[in-house]
């Protein structure tokens, strides 16, 4: 078994359809955003250096990136592949990973510009469980997400002049990256611009 990558714009929907996915593939979801957003919480060093790069919207540097990868996919969990969640972002991420482990999949979201904004400005997660929502797309049912405690999280991140920022580094420095796997043989793009369980289902067919 080998690792996933899950790829796309920011506010593709790459979370959510990870923890879908994870029900069938049995592999954690390593998110290197959620990753820098706890080390920033806990005040490391990494999460001192990220955090101004974060603010604006820029990509971190590729070391500090790596470093945090090579960490976690030493950890137990990992030993029959991840699936990984906003990383690679720059080509140099996607070689050094080549050389880390087997990427068996690179399931591609594709929303269009346009409805990126809208997408991401309305979003908020259950700070409890991570389960991820919609203001207007997928709004928390009435009685709570179904977890013990729902908490309403907003990242700090998702303004629009932010996005803005985000979604110019995603067309500079990482959709470049869709032709080097594609090169590989491993690029299969879904259409994300429609209903959760739609994707949810084109995905699970490009996997099986
Ligand atoms: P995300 O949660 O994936 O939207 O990531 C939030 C922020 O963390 C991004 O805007 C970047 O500043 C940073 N980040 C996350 N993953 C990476 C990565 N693979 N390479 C560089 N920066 C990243």
């Amino acid at each position: 078994m080998g690792s996933i990558v899950l790829f796309g714009p920011p506010g593709a929907g790459k979370g959510t359809q990870a923890q879908r996915i994870m029900e069938y593939t049995h592999l954690p979801q390593v998110s290197t955003g959620d990753m820098l957003r706890a080390a920033v919480k806990a005040g490391t060093a990494i999460g001192l250096e990220a955090k101004s790069y974060m603010d604006r919207g820029a990509l971190v540097p590729d070391d500090v990136i790596l470093g945090l990868i090579k960490e976690r996919i030493e950890e137990d969990d990992a030993a029959n592949g991840v699936m990984f969640d906003g990383f690679p972002r720059t080509i140099p991420q996607a070689e050094a990973l080549s050389q880390l482990t087997e990427i068996t999949h690179v399931l591609a979201i594709d929303v269009p510009d346009e409805r990126i904004v809208e997408r991401i400005c309305g979003r908020s997660t259950c700070g409890t469980c991570g389960t991820v929502f919609h203001d207007v797309f997928n709004p928390v049912p009435e009685d709570g997400c179904g977890c013990s405690q729902y908490v309403e999280k907003r990242r700090a991140d998702d303004t629009e002049s932010t996005v803005l920022t985000r979604l110019g580094a995603y067309h500079e420095q990482t959709s470049p990256l869709a032709s080097w796997y594609e090169e590989r043989g491993l690029f299969h793009r879904v259409d994300g611009d429609r209903a959760i369980d739609e994707i949810t289902t084109d995905l699970l067919n490009v996997l099986q």
